[in-house]
């Protein structure tokens, strides 16, 4: 039988592909190729992802894909590959997982191609870079285009509002438009680099030696030179014509990283993340694609971006949970890079300073080959981790005498301080010191927070706002009091204390303008800030050397966590905001407030730092049998009406009793730990299993039958295969 029925990934959130007959006139479209097809009285977007014999439906109902919208394949078979088995492995709509991914003008239907690509270059006529010092943007343009002629989707990456500069540079005839194919990025060394210390220059050969795919732990303390371990590994990988994929955890968080990738690599490097427009999106896609990019630096979805030669893939900071995707096709992007490096036969690294646990399991069950960086680079020293007993302490606000007269000592000697606590606002309550009303909002479990600068309460779970009330809703009396303390409240507590420094608040309230993040950024860099409060952003990889102390203001909120990761969590947040001090020339001090000085995880994780912290935890793990020595599915369901999410989750257990679980236990249905949320009532059903395979087989039996039950259509449901939260 000839194969004639397209298999087609059709962009809607069911969990099946379609049938369609080829398009009329024209040849059976390959595998890879999007088509534009018929679905009920629209059309819609699909990709090709196989081609059968025959179709369960009858001739009849089949209908013609309209178009085909490419004419060779948009995907490498890699991807093809590793989508399929993504899909597959999160159970996931093929729609979701094929075309989902896509940039957004590919999803949309549009050529993959950009309208018209352009690049520019340098003239016979061009001065040299020093004759334009006056000017420094054209200059830089100037000195970027010195390598060789640069396509302007690079150049808007690159350097932002470059075309301006461009403009006069044309008028003088000193560079010129020219179209941009065939123009190969130039890959030039432009910054001299440190020389590797032996455990760098170890980890980097082992890496070389791989031979196809390996998978590399890379442990190493914070600021140990990971990063300079990634770009030697890369730079061996260009100089054999082959590409690099680096995935990152936030990229806005950390624009040094990315300036760090430049600096070394150039108009090589392009960055694919959710910040950019579509047009440039689709850009670094096409530049990946074609090879003509041959760095590829991208949070979570590029790593289902194509690359023309692949040679090597990097995980930064592999515990961070925001690589794993929280709707629609629910995958982890560290566990998806180590089945691409597999089915691209390539080596994959994965680097922290505080792995997960699931990747220290696969370190020692040898899965991954680890490799140790046990010491900071250059001069620098590991921070010294301190305990600071607060019960009965006459605290200003959260903030105890002995961490007041600490950041004083920095603050004299000229060096910066850094205060972190993990709830922004002012105030987590406010509440009615009258009657003992508190404003709750309506959709939610959950009181408003008080965000003072603004002057309103916001939810933090449904981001519903009112305006701040002068009086109580309850007595109609007018004293109404914050109670706890946010980090507005913390910056105005430090702005107080010390009134001659500058305190600077680094939180998704402080930053929530463009540019923002960067600017405080760079004053603190810059030593335009002497105080700097923040939440977990501040944890995120910044190189800050005029830190030396670190105040950790809450330690208590991990250890009472419903969740079984949040002591794993509070342990790589407290050692990663450690991370940010000491990393100069002066030495680092970090100071843990807490009010369970005996606590048993507080004291492991001083004495025995992360990795001790972190064998006592699997020990746990293990006797508890939660993963990484277990696989967990988590059914979440959500409903209008109060009980619709409990009964359609009970019916799904019934349904799973008469299909046979044996291999996997369900647990629940309950309601979910926030049991109503943005006006839905939320339930949950947990499936936990020694071995993957029996509860990949329960699934596969048991999504086709749930969807069909007759409550699947009044609620929203989700199926989370590994999730990061069960609560
Ligand atoms: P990590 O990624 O592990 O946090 P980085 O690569 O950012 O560490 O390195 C931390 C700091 O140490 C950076 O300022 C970097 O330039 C510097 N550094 C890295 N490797 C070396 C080295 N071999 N010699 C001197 N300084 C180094
Ligand atoms: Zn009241
Ligand atoms: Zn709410």
């Amino acid at each position: 039988m000839p194969r004639t029925i397209l298999k087609v990934a059709v962009d809607v959130p069911l969990r099946r592909l379609f049938d369609y007959l080829p398009i009329l006139d024209a040849g059976l479209p390959p595998v890879g190729v999007r088509v534009r097809v018929p679905f009920g009285r629209r059309n819609q977007v699909g990709l090709v992802v196989g081609h059968a014999s025959h179709s369960e439906l009858s001739q009849p109902q089949l209908r013609h894909a309209e178009e085909s919208l490419d004419a060779t394949p948009l995907l490498p078979p890699g991807v093809l590959e590793l989508l399929r088995r993504a899909a597959d492995y999160y159970h996931g709509a093929p729609g979701e997982v094929f075309v989902g991914t896509l940039p957004g003008p590919l999803r949309a239907g549009r050529p993959a191609q950009l309208r018209t690509p352009k690049a520019w270059q340098l003239t016979l006529t061009a001065p040299s870079v020093d004759s334009l010092r006056r000017a420094p943007r054209q200059a830089a343009l100037l000195q970027f285009l010195e390598a060789g002629p640069v396509a302007e989707s690079v150049l808007d990456q690159a350097l932002p509002g470059w075309r301006p500069a461009a403009r006069i540079l044309a008028g003088k005839e000193w560079i010129s438009r020219v179209a941009a194919r065939g123009v190969e990025a130039a890959c030039h060394v432009a910054q001299p680099h440190p020389d590797l210390n032996p455990a760098q220059a170890e980890a980097v050969a082992a890496i070389g030696a791989a031979d196809g795919y390996a998978a590399y732990l890379l442990d190493g303390v914070t600021g140990s030179g990971k990063t300079e371990v990634y770009l030697a590994a890369i730079e061996q990988v260009l100089a054999q014509g082959r590409q690099a994929l680096v995935l990152v955890p936030e990229i806005s968080l950390t624009p040094q990283t990315e300036a760090r990738f430049r600096a070394r690599f150039g108009a090589a490097v392009v960055v694919l993340h959710s910040g950019l427009a579509d047009g440039e999106r689709l850009a670094a896609w096409l530049a990946a694609a074609s090879g003509r990019a041959t760095v590829l630096i991208g949070t979570r979805s590029a790593v289902f971006a194509p690359l023309a030669r692949p040679g090597l893939i990097v995980v930064d900071e592999e515990h961070d949970s925001s690589y794993k995707q929280q709707d629609g096709f629910r995958y982890h992007a560290r566990d998806m890079a180590v089945l691409r490096a597999r089915i691209e036969g390539v080596p994959v690294v994965l680097g922290s300073a505080t792995p997960s646990l699931e990747s220290l399991a696969h370190g020692r069950s040898g899965h991954y080959r680890t490799l140790h960086l046990r010491e900071r680079a250059g001069t620098a020293r590991l921070p010294r981790l301190e305990l600071l007993d607060v019960r009965h302490q006459r605290m200003a606000g959260l903030v105890s005498p002995a961490l007041i007269a600490a950041v004083r000592e920095e603050l004299a000697r000229g060096q910066q301080v850094m205060l972190f606590l993990n709830r922004r606002g002012y105030a987590p309550v406010l509440l009615c010191h009258a009657c003992g009303w508190v404003p709750k909002c309506d959709r939610c479990d959950a009181h408003y927070t008080l965000h003072r600068g603004r002057q309103l309460l916001l939810c933090h779970h449904c981001a519903r706002e009112r305006p701040l009330p002068t009086n109580c809703g309850g007595c109609g009396v007018r004293e109404l009091i914050p109670v706890g303390a946010g980090t507005e409240r913390i910056e105005a507590d430090l702005t107080a204390l010390f009134p001659d420094h500058r305190v600077l608040r680094v939180d998704r309230d402080s930053t929530r303008r463009r540019g923002a993040l960067d600017e405080h950024l760079s004053a603190v860099r810059d030593g335009h800030a002497d105080i700097l409060v923040g939440t977990q952003m501040l944890a995120k990889g910044h190189h800050f050397p005029a830190v030396t102390l670190v105040g950790i203001l809450d330690a208590d909120q991990g250890l009472f966590a419903a969740d079984f990761r949040a002591t794993e969590r509070l342990a790589q947040v407290i050692h990663q905001v450690a991370g940010r001090c000491g990393r100069g020339e002066q030495p680092g001090r970090v100071l843990i407030q807490t009010h369970q000085p005996q606590h048993p995880v507080l004291h492991a994780l001083l004495r025995g730092g992360y990795s001790g912290f972190a064998s006592a935890l699997l020990i746990e793990r293990e006797a508890a049998g939660w993963p990484p020595y277990s696989h967990l599915a988590l059914l979440r369901a959500e409903s209008i009406k109060p009980q619709d999410a409990q009964r359609f989750l009970g019916a799904t257990l019934s349904l799973a009793q008469t299909l046979g679980h044996s291999g996997v236990d369900l647990l629940g249905p309950v309601p979910a730990p926030m049991p109503k949320r943005a006006g839905r009532y939320r339930a949950q059903l947990l499936l936990q299993a020694p071995r993957r395979a029996p509860l990949h087989a329960l699934l596969r039996a048991w999504l086709p039958e749930l969807e069909q039950l007759p409550l699947a259509r009044r609620v929203r449901w989700s199926l989370d295969v590994d999730p990061a939260d069960i609560y």
